[in-house]
């Protein structure tokens, strides 16, 4: 038996795992199912159970039906199986709080364990194995939103009710990205106002000079206050805050400057084309936008990740008066 299963390990060669990280789609399909032969003939198991086990081991129904990411960390979960065939994923993760109201976000579609480091598919922040990640539901409009990949435990849950200059910023970006007014609660509305405050000379950027946004704090101020579920700021008023706090005296951390910097960039590309995408086969919206973006000379953590991605807004309101109000 001893030298069956050394046999079978030796003729298995399971990529390692930095070759799963480039590994394509199809080709990952046919390592799992190679792998899943592999790991039932090492337990002794029937294969379909064993492929059920990894299944719930990372999220997936229906291989035929998972896309890309999950089978990504379908392969890492089951290398990680491999190489130890008789340790268990702990099958029991820590009941999360879900915040409630304006700082709710939907429930995830898959919740588990990371199988390896990696990045978060929203805000790009590492992530270390074993530390909790999972999967939105599919956008409810695929034609517009691209489907997020991994994200980290604070996208998954807080990142509206705790959010932090980042996801106020990445906020904003996909909703330029699909062409839309910025919709913010009234804790996104605290960060940015307090952010666009910081620098007292705030008002003698040259952007603010050109598009005050004096009216702007105002309402994000008394959103604040009123503790709005939504306050939407037009495209343009959100470009302008786009530069002027990228133009501030004060020097925002690094995550939030690399952020700032990138969006800059992306936004400067869709005005200005670089690559020349056709306008005619992609029109002027999400889908150029797209395009310009996985063409960029200069790839940034937005463009690695694509996009534009639903963010989510907040429940409706609950009464027909707070509807008025809003
Ligand atoms: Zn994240």
């Amino acid at each position: 038996m001893f030298e069956t299963v050394t046999l079978d390990i030796a003729t298995i060669d399971f990529p390692s795992e930095g070759e799963l990280k480039t590994v394509q789609a199809a080709e990952l399909a046919r390592l799992i199912e190679v792998g899943v032969t592999s790991l039932a003939a090492l337990l002794g198991k029937p294969t379909g159970q064993v492929r059920t086990q990894l299944g719930k081991a990372a999220g997936i129904k229906d291989f035929a039906r998972a896309d890309i990411d999950d089978l990504r960390e379908a392969a890492q979960t089951l290398r990680l199986r491999l190489n130890e065939p008789s340790v268990r994923t702990p099958a029991r993760l820590p009941r999360m709080q879900r915040p409630t109201g304006m700082g709710q976000l939907p429930v995830p579609r898959t919740v588990k364990q990371a199988a390896i480091a990696m990045s978060c598919g929203l805000c790009a922040d590492p992530i270390k194995a074993g530390e909790i990640i999972g999967r939105t539901r599919n956008p409810k409009n695929e034609r517009l939103h691209k489907t997020m990949g991994w994200l980290c435990q604070h996208c998954l849950y807080e990142r509206r009710e705790k959010p932090r200059r980042r996801d106020v910023l990445l906020r904003v970006f996909h909703h330029l990205f699909a062409n839309n007014a910025v919709d913010l609660n009234a804790y996104e509305c605290a960060v940015l106002s307090i952010w666009l405050l910081e620098d007292p000379h705030v008002a003698g950027t040259a952007s603010w000079q050109r598009d005050p946004l004096t009216a702007t704090i105002v309402r994000l101020q008394t959103s604040q206050q009123e503790e709005k579920a939504t306050t939407w700021i037009a495209f343009p008023t959100a470009r302008t805050i786009i530069h002027v706090l990228r133009e501030c005296a004060v020097t925002p951390a690094p995550a939030d400057a690399e952020l700032l910097d990138a969006i800059t960039q992306h936004l400067h590309e869709w005005d200005t084309n670089p690559q020349g995408i056709e306008h005619r086969r992609y029109g002027r919206g999400p889908g150029f936008h797209a395009q310009v973006l996985q063409a960029t000379d200069r790839p940034s953590v937005l463009s690695e990740r694509g996009g534009p991605f639903d963010l989510h807004h907040a429940p409706p309101p609950a009464t027909e008066k707070e509807a008025e109000d809003a």
